[in-house]
């Protein structure tokens, strides 16, 4: 399927599958994909490994800012492998830990962060024929996206999936602490001050509680015939 040289922008809960469904989006129509929840633990990786964040997820702010200049986080080749590096070392594994992904909500919620992570994506994607997945591309990084959609499913749906990924790569993690971690990150998302967690206006929603992956290409490839086949 021939599509125009457009923006996708994918955002929505956390754990809703919005990566693995960018991504084959990506291989099908041959864009590039861009992972901004990648780079935002890539920072909240930084901060951990650096002493920055205490015990009560309290961010050292100052220093963390001080520090993102010189801090050089970027994606590999989308292919096999790895695809997220800080400096030359894949940092994939780390990124997606449960201590990640239980401290990235608080650093993300820190303007100076999302100024960066925002750059980085405007910069890579300004050829265009590229899809981002996260939570504020389509309202706040490219409001212009000519695609946007808003993806959610039932909370225990998404943590049963993300438990499943989880234990898949080894992690050990029971069912309640998942749940309570999606259930964290979705109200932080949407409350922060900065770009909260929200539907833009003209994203589509698309709720997948009860579908495939492949139920849901099904679903893109109709929608983009639709919405372009007029400007082909
Ligand atoms: O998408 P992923 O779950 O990997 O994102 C991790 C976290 O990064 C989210 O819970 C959210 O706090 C933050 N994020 C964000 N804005 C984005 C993408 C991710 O605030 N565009």
């Amino acid at each position: 399927m021939l599509i125009p040289d457009i923006i996708i922008a994918i955002d929505g809960y956390s754990s809703t599958g919005k990566s693995s469904f960018a991504k084959l989006i990506a291989k099908e129509f041959g864009f590039l994909y861009l992972d901004s929840g990648a780079l935002y633990r890539g920072v909240t990786l930084y901060a951990m490994e650096n002493g920055l964040i205490d015990g009560d997820n309290k961010v050292d702010e100052d220093r963390l800012r001080r520090g993102l200049p010189g801090l050089d986080l970027h994606f590999g080749n989308s292919g096999e492998g790895c695809m997220t590096y800080m400096g030359g070392r894949c940092i994939e594994k780390e990124i997606r830990s449960l201590d990640v992904s239980r401290k990235v909500s608080p650093v993300s919620a820190i303007p100076a962060v999302r100024e960066y992570v925002d750059r980085k994506l405007r910069e890579l994607g300004k050829g265009k024929k590229v899809v981002i997945d996260g939570r504020d591309i389509g309202s706040t990084v490219f409001p212009d996206a000519e695609l946007k959609i808003f993806m959610t499913a039932d909370p225990e749906v998404r943590a049963e999936r993300r438990m499943k990924e989880m234990r898949q790569k080894g992690e050990k993690v029971e069912f309640r602490d998942v749940l309570e971690n999606v259930k964290e990150r979705d109200y932080i998302d949407s409350h922060r001050k900065v770009s909260p967690l929200t539907k833009a206006e003209d994203a589509i929603v698309l709720d997948n509680s009860e579908m495939t992956l492949e139920d849901q290409m099904v679903w893109i490839k109709e929608l983009i015939a639709g919405k372009f086949s007029a400007k082909r």
